[in-house]
């Protein structure tokens, strides 16, 4: 009978086809054993990989509770635009960055991929918040319809841990992220409390 059940959603096999995909080092892309591009410039690719690094434009997206606190961050008082990551899109299409924020059940799961699917590549997604991460306080024996992790679906590239994580741990994230993309930490300049006038 579960069986029949995965059968009907199909998120499984297509979750596994994204999933490998992205190991195939062309995630997202709909033509199969795509060769690339013709030439490749290092140098070019690593003042590319800066720009993407600081101009990140996250999905105008959230599932639960986590995105109250994605929400935040956009706010004066932490201030994403510090980061260049201030442009939340609101379509998938002019979006680079899935924050994944909030419960992801089997009823949103062909939504997610969905969406994932229509970013164009290169993409990165965050897995926000312990629901994101592995069902959080869902993921119990009784619950029969919560995805646990969505990295079950669509390949994670940050896990920001937390229930819900705060804005600044979301930061963190995106921190981490521009390090990945880049494989620099940016000691971005920020004023000390010490500082900070009396
Ligand atoms: S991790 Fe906690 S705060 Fe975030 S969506 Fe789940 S229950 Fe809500």
């Amino acid at each position: 009978m579960a069986e029949d059940k995965k059968d009907v959603l199909r998120i499984h096999s297509y979750a596994a086809e994204l999933r490998a995909r992205n190991d195939r080092g062309a995630p997202g892309d709909l033509i199969e054993n795509d060769p690339g591009p013709i030439a490749r410039v290092p140098v070019v690719e690593k003042i590319l990989d800066v720009c993407r690094a600081n101009s990140l434009w996250p999905m105008t997206f959230g599932l639960a509770c986590c995105a109250i606190e994605m929400m935040g961050l956009g706010m004066a008082r932490f201030d994403i635009a510090r980061y260049g990551s201030e442009v939340f899109r609101p379509s998938p299409r002019q979006s680079d960055l899935m924050i994944v924020a909030g419960t992801v059940n089997k009823k949103m799961a062909p939504v997610v991929m969905t969406l994932y699917e229509q970013m164009p590549s290169p993409k990165y997604v965050i897995a926000m918040g312990n629901c994101a991460i592995s069902g959080g306080p869902f993921a119990v024996e009784e619950n029969y319809n919560v995805i646990e992790g969505v990295d079950r679906l669509i390949p994670v590239d940050v896990y920001v841990p937390g229930c819900p994580p705060r804005p600044e741990a979301l930061l963190e994230g995106i921190l981490k992220l521009q390090e990945k993309i880049t494989g620099v930490r940016h000691p971005f300049p920020q004023r000390k409390v010490s500082d900070a006038p009396n």
